[in-house]
């Protein structure tokens, strides 16, 4: 018996963590679910989004699923996700992209493995407010160290990049690579312009990479990653990112796919693991039981493979393959018209999976992944 904590978060949060419960209960593997609440409800009665309790539950745990939670914007308090991810260490942030057959894409050849670095970057949340006494220090140091000015009215935040940080998430990457049969590791970056964060960065990666010479590796630089991902996205493979270009690049890469409907992720560190889809809440949807839970499942497989439920994993991963091949009881994202008076809801989409998982079935559609999680320590 498994005992895990469930975050069902907030927005479409609840339901999509619910329509997942399920499906996974539907699977057979015993689990105790420890239900944590945390996100903007909570801010408002306990007056903290992420109570110490959620925290302390994750750590007893070590393994959470967790539907999103809402970040406000420009002001109030920081980003859950963000917080845990740095609180438990999590540094990795591991989003695979692949085609389903059925699903509604320009292409049908993807199968990418974003590894985000989770905890440094710009979103190290170190950040100096317009005006301020520290901020106007800042601005004088800046001035006074390297003779640039920066404006009065400028506000400011501080990106770090650790030859530790980006070691440590390249060499995910390429253990991921390793473990899962894959052929290439790519490492992104804008090192000609930032090159004593982005350079660095690259510097770590070439060095870990001489490691490996059974994967073949390259780098690429931000801007071009992208453009070469929407022209010719079976040319890669694995990709390894500082954190704000993987969270961009992970959104596109779900767009390769169908949409953020269709991928999941997980936040892994050395003892913990928070399996959470790539989409956030999207609060207008809220309570009306109409977006999509594959993206949540779809996590949950991936954390049945890191418990090593490795046939659970396949039978899910497979019945929802089918329900999306069969295009029925899919919702409104997956059908070729947003107004699609059959598509499904959030609950009915997880019926059609559990059905599916009662008579077993096959689909070439499921991952060749055998491992969720690249590093065993
Ligand atoms: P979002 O991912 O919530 O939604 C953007 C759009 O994507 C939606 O309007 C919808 O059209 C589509 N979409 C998202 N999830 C979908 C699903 N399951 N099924 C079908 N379509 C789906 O992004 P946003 O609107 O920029 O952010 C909303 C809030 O979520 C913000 O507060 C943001 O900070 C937060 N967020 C949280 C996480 C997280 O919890 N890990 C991640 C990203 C964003």
């Amino acid at each position: 018996m498994y005992t895990i904590t469930l975050i069902p978060g907030d927005g479409i949060g609840p339901e999509i963590a619910e329509a997942t419960r399920r499906v996974i209960e539907a699977t057979g593997v015993p689990i105790t679910w420890e239900a944590q609440d945390a996100g903007e409800d909570v801010y408002k009665k306990e007056g903290r989004p992420l109570p110490q309790r959620v925290i302390d539950s994750i750590k007893k745990n070590k393994i959470a699923i967790k539907g999103p939670v809402t970040t406000p914007i420009g002001s109030g308090f920081r980003s859950v996700n963000v917080t845990l991810r740095l609180a438990l260490d999590l540094y990795s942030c591991l989003r695979p992209c692949r085609s389903f057959k059925g699903a509604r894409t320009r292409y049908d050849n993807i199968d990418l493995v974003i590894v985000r670095e989770n905890t440094e970057d710009l979103y190290a949340g170190i950040e100096f407010q317009k005006g301020r006494e520290d901020t106007k220090r800042l601005i004088d140091f800046v001035k006074a160290s390297t003779g640039k000015d920066i404006r009065q009215d400028s506000g400011i935040s501080i990106k770090p990049i650790s030859v530790y940080g980006s070691e440590r998430i390249v060499r995910f990457a390429f253990e991921y690579a390793r473990k899962n049969k894959r052929k290439k590791v790519t490492a992104v970056h804008k090192a000609n312009i930032m090159k004593y964060s982005d350079g660095l960065f690259l510097e770590a990666a070439r060095s870990v990479a001489s490691n490996y010479t059974d994967i073949e590796f390259e780098d690429r630089i931000i801007d071009n990653m992208c453009m070469q991902l929407v022209q010719k996205p079976e040319k890669y493979d694995v990709i390894v990112l500082p954190n704000l270009y993987g969270d961009i690049v992970s959104d596109l890469a779900a767009g390769l796919i169908g949409g953020l409907g269709l991928a999941p992720g997980a936040n892994i560190g050395e003892e913990m693991a928070v399996f959470e889809p790539t989409h956030g809440s999207a609060p207008k949807y809220k309570g009306l039981n109409k977006m999509n839970p594959f993206a949540m499942m779809l996590s949950g497989v991936m954390m049945l493979r890191h418990l090593g439920e490795s046939n659970a994993a396949q039978r899910l991963e497979a019945a929802i393959a089918a329900v999306i091949e069969e295009g029925r009881h899919v919702t409104y994202d997956m059908k070729p018209k947003p107004d699609d008076p059959t598509a499904a809801g959030t609950s009915e989409a997880a019926d059609a999976v559990i059905e599916k998982l009662k008579v077993s079935v096959n689909s070439d559609s499921v991952s060749k992944e055998t491992l969720s999680a690249g590093t065993e320590h």
